[in-house]
């Protein structure tokens, strides 16, 4: 498919991984712009546009969290938030300032590139009109028609359990936080909630017949919360 190439920002300050990094975006089709500090991603981010932003959390001058809220105030880019440690509190720090993924350092560039796919294909679907059914083989669920079926059988869904399946489906590959979730599914925000969240991913795998120690659809992001993968189909 012959398109125009997508720009993106790479904001880190590490010089052998920025290397790496931008070699391997570069080969995938990318246009790349580095900057190794916080104040200077700011600033290019608003002379120039971009699809897509890879953020390392540690940064000089600026931090990454401020530049995410920074670029938040007026941006739905998609943005990749990379993180020194594996810590929980990081990946959820991230993901509840906006970014739209995360990847822990050290990561392959293979992996980042992955990411980086996915997320724009999101963001390109984000912005078509809302998809009446997602197919995944096995599983199909009817939005517009509020149907789920699985092996060709209709499964019968509470609407939170309908709710937390289709906000899951949309985005394959993206994790939810617990506390996302109850916003999204029960709309409201409170944290003792969010333990209601597992009790619906509970029935809803029991319902789907998805066993949670090899699932299929449903996967548990240990101390965060959940993302729904698309099993390899065709067209990917
Ligand atoms: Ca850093």
């Amino acid at each position: 498919m012959a398109s125009e190439a997508k720009k993106i920002l790479l904001v880190e300050d590490e010089k052998t991984i920025r290397d790496v990094v931008t070699a391997y975006l570069e080969k995938d089709g990318y246009l790349v712009r580095c900057v190794g500090d916080g104040q200077s991603a700011i600033e290019e981010f608003e002379k120039y546009t971009f699809d897509l932003i890879v953020l390392d959390l540690m940064l000089p001058k600026l931090s990454g969290e401020r530049v995410c809220r920074a670029i938040r105030d007026t941006s739905d880019v998609p943005i990749i938030m990379v993180t020194a440690k594996d810590g929980i509190e990081d990946r959820i720090v991230g993901l509840e300032l906006g970014a739209d993924d995360y990847l822990i350092k050290p990561f392959s560039p293979r992996e980042l590139i992955a990411r980086v796919r996915a997320l724009l294909r999101r963001a390109h679907t984000e912005s078509e009109p809302a998809l009446e059914t997602l197919d995944f083989g096995d599983l199909v669920v009817d939005i517009s028609g509020h149907k789920v079926m699985v092996e060709g059988k209709e499964v019968d869904l509470t609407a939170s359990e309908f709710k937390l399946l289709t906000t899951l489906a949309r985005y394959p590959g993206r994790v939810y936080t617990r506390m996302e979730l109850v916003e999204k599914v029960l709309g409201y925000d409170f944290e003792g909630y969010e333990r209601t969240i597992d009790s619906h991913v509970k029935n809803l795998r029991a319902k789907l017949g998805d066993d949670p120690r090899n699932p299929r659809w449903l996967y548990t992001v240990h101390g965060v919360g959940y993302r729904f993968e698309a099993p390899a189909t065709a067209g990917e």
